[in-house]
């Protein structure tokens, strides 16, 4: 069984690890990065911060440099959440409908600020919307990633009921990532809400199992049975740290690792 390393919550301990193996050339060649909706609001709750989403476009472009394929998955929270609206009295399928498209919003934000600094990009949805984005066909979002442009997957999975999070793992599987970097507003998991609790401790490592049993609000359970199921390996990392993606791809023991196994 994994033993649990973990951290107090501010402590310094992981900046200190060495860095990647690979002198700074990328660990993972394919890689989905979910990043929740609420970065995009930069330091405020809602909407989209086109600064925030030009800085993060400029980090997008040094790990597309590094020689990564990249595919991105963009949540919708600092726009819409199903679940939020329908405890207001909405129809759970139509407020998640919402959310869906909120992602789509964002997707095309992103998508613009990428295509200013000469990224190619491909918005990929998955309902159906051609006059903005292409639709989701698993084959064209592996040739796409191939031939070297960056994927943004966008539309969740088109069901009802999952989430963003879920769609990271489920596109991770169906275009073989090798691992699903979640990018957060914290530096990783913790025991505890470190904004709330100073003797939070963060883990340096977990197992799926464990993620499940302590019910670590990370990602919802049907995201991490996904990943459990099929071994890919996650990182929940800060986004808000500059650098840290391409930390992240290089290897860099940074945020936390969940997986079946020792890193
Ligand atoms: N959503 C959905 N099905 C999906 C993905 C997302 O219905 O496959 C809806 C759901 O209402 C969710 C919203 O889209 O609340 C935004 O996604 P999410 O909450 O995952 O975004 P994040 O928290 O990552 O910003």
């Amino acid at each position: 069984m994994l033993v649990i390393i973990s951290v107090k919550a501010g402590q310094k301990t992981r900046s200190q690890r060495k860095p990647g193996m690979n002198n700074g050339g990328p660990k993972y060649k394919r890689i989905i990065l979910k990043v929740t909706g609420e970065v995009f609001a930069g330091t405020g709750n809602f909407g989209i911060d086109g600064a925030t989403v030009k800085a993060f476009a400029q980090e997008i472009k040094e790990v597309k440099d590094l020689g990564c394929e990249l595919a991105l998955v963009i949540g919708g929270g600092n726009i819409f959440r199903g679940a939020v609206a329908s405890e207001i009295g909405m129809d759970r399928a139509s407020a998640d409908t919402m959310g869906m498209l909120a992602t789509v919003i964002n997707s095309l934000a992103l998508q613009d600020a990428l295509e200013k600094i000469g990224v190619s990009t491909r918005v990929l949805s998955a309902i159906e919307m051609r006059q903005v984005a292409e639709p989701y066909i698993r084959r064209r979002a592996t040739r796409h990633l191939e031939k070297g442009r960056v994927v943004i997957f966008a539309g969740g999975t088109g069901n009802p009921y999952f989430t963003t999070d879920t769609t990271a793992s489920l596109r991770a599987m169906e275009v073989s990532a090798e691992v699903i970097l979640k990018a957060t507003k914290v530096d990783g998991i913790y025991d505890a809400d470190p904004l709330k609790r100073s003797d939070a401790n963060k883990f340096e490592e977990l197992t799926y199992i464990e993620v499940l049993n302590r019910e670590l609000k990370v990602m919802d359970s049907t995201a991490i049975s996904l990943c459990m199921d099929n071994q890919l390996p996650i990182i929940v990392f800060n986004i808000m740290e500059k650098g840290n993606i391409k930390r992240v791809v290089s290897g860099e023991s940074i945020g936390t690792l969940v997986s079946g196994g020792k890193r």
